[in-house]
């Protein structure tokens, strides 16, 4: 089978060059990060951690500034403090961050005012602009992502290990949300519940390290087989290959087919890996996978991130945790409640409501419970800035204002304030 949603090159010798320059280039992260990323997923196959895995659908070169990066982690810090207060487990901090730039599409094609020309593809493939010069494949983009991934993996390895992570200043950012917005009025109990664990450390005289730093992981969808192949290395250590473009990588709802190029990539890679499971997954194609990619039946090597939408989820996924159960399966169930509840707003926006992507997450907890099965974690398209993307939440998004900020270039992200709600939605669901 050939690989699905690659890149047409016109120019085969520039791509040449490209996997040449990437090839020498020094890896983004180390293979031995990537196995502590994978010990941390492994206690979630436990039950006793939980992942939230959150950015932007697809990150763009322009989007790779000082503000941006820091926001992004802002609110993924933010969310992370209220769900391991709630959970009271550890979350495994994962960004959709320094690499995420390619995209699959279901048409290859996109028609804007009678004009069609090639879909984008991503920034590591082509250009957002609707020209024709622009939405040719060029490959010196994909050393372009791999400068960009280092100059955004740079700033979030000083973010969370300089200062700007530390919990009382996390948590002073969300009493900050819960006073000063509508929205997060309704948590005020929670983060005073939080304020008062804190001020009790503190009496003790307790300050551990973890109060100042935290370790922070980055993934993106492997869709580029070039670029993925590119970085492939041989760990010295272990003498094993590891994809060292990012510590987890996944496979999407579109090719994710067993006999497919990516599956086949993924299986040669020791890094903690994903797969998207959609609505029309069957138990048995869910075991197949994890028998091509888990053959070792490793905990904290596969992730299984279901987007099945909120209306399928309480059917159709019980019947996949009822047979990875029986089978003795070692795997991380996530949930992606994004999507399978996109649609297209009567504006033309592409967007999600904010309710239905609580009730899918609702109904992945239910469905785990009902299983026995541990919900793991969450999948989530969400930006630390003040957009208007998705529809419903606190501040009450209505269609009409969806163009005030929609910056995406993809799909319709969660803004800053929809996500810290749901932090504390998804906090009641793990208290529970
Ligand atoms: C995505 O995560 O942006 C994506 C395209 O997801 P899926 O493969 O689940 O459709
Ligand atoms: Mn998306």
């Amino acid at each position: 089978m050939g690989a699905a949603q690659q890149p047409t090159y016109p120019d085969a010798s520039a791509l040449d060059l490209a996997v040449d320059r990437l090839r020498t280039s020094p890896p983004l992260v180390f293979a031995g990060e990537c196995d502590d990323l994978k010990s941390k997923i492994a206690d979630v196959v436990r039950g006793e951690a939980f992942i939230l895995q959150g950015g932007d659908c697809a990150e763009t070169f322009a989007g790779v500034t000082a503000d941006n990066v820091r926001n992004k982690l802002r609110v993924l810090l933010q969310m992370a403090v209220v769900l391991t207060y709630a959970g009271s487990v550890p979350v495994v901090k994962l960004g959709r961050i320094a690499g995420q730039y390619a995209k699959p599409r279901s048409s290859d094609f996109e028609t804007r005012d009678g004009v069609t020309l090639p879909a984008y593809r991503g920034d590591a493939v082509n250009g957002y602009d609707f020209t024709e010069a622009s939405r040719i494949p060029d490959p010196q983009r994909l050393v372009d992502v791999y400068n960009n991934s280092a100059a955004t993996l740079n700033l979030v390895r000083a973010f969370t290990t300089g200062g700007y992570a530390d919990l009382r200043q996390v948590h002073t950012w969300n009493t900050d949300f819960v006073r000063s917005s509508p929205a997060g009025r309704r948590y005020e109990k929670m983060a005073a519940e939080i304020e008062k664990a804190l001020e009790f450390m503190t009496a003790i005289g307790a300050d551990p390290k973890e109060f100042h730093g935290v370790d922070f992981y980055n993934s993106h969808e492997a869709l580029v087989l070039e670029y993925e192949h590119a970085l492939t290395r041989i760990d010295s250590r272990t003498n094993a290959p590891y994809d060292v473009s990012a510590h987890m990588v996944w496979i999407g709802e579109r090719t994710r087919q067993l006999s497919g190029a990516h599956v086949e990539l993924l299986s040669h890679i020791q890094n903690p890996i994903g797969v998207k499971l959609g609505p029309t997954t069957s138990p048995d194609d869910a075991l197949a996978l994890a028998a091509k990619l888990n053959p070792a039946n490793e905990a904290g090597r596969l992730t299984f991130i279901t987007r099945f939408g909120a209306g399928k989820i309480r059917e159709g996924l019980p019947p996949l945790l009822e047979k990875a159960k029986a089978e003795g399966l070692n795997v991380a169930w996530i949930c992606d409640p994004m999507h399978g509840n996109t649609f297209e707003a009567t504006s033309g926006y592409k967007t999600r409501s904010f309710d239905d992507v609580i009730d899918e997450v609702q109904g992945f907890f239910d469905a785990h419970r009902s299983v026995g099965t541990w919900p793991g974690g969450l999948h989530v398209e969400l930006t630390g800035d003040d957009v208007t993307e998705c529809v419903g939440g606190g501040e009450m998004l209505s269609d009409e204002d969806l163009n005030q900020r929609y910056e995406s270039v993809c799909d319709p992200r969660l803004n800053r304030v929809q996500s810290l709600e749901m932090a504390f939605l998804v906090a009641d669901m793990l208290a529970a």
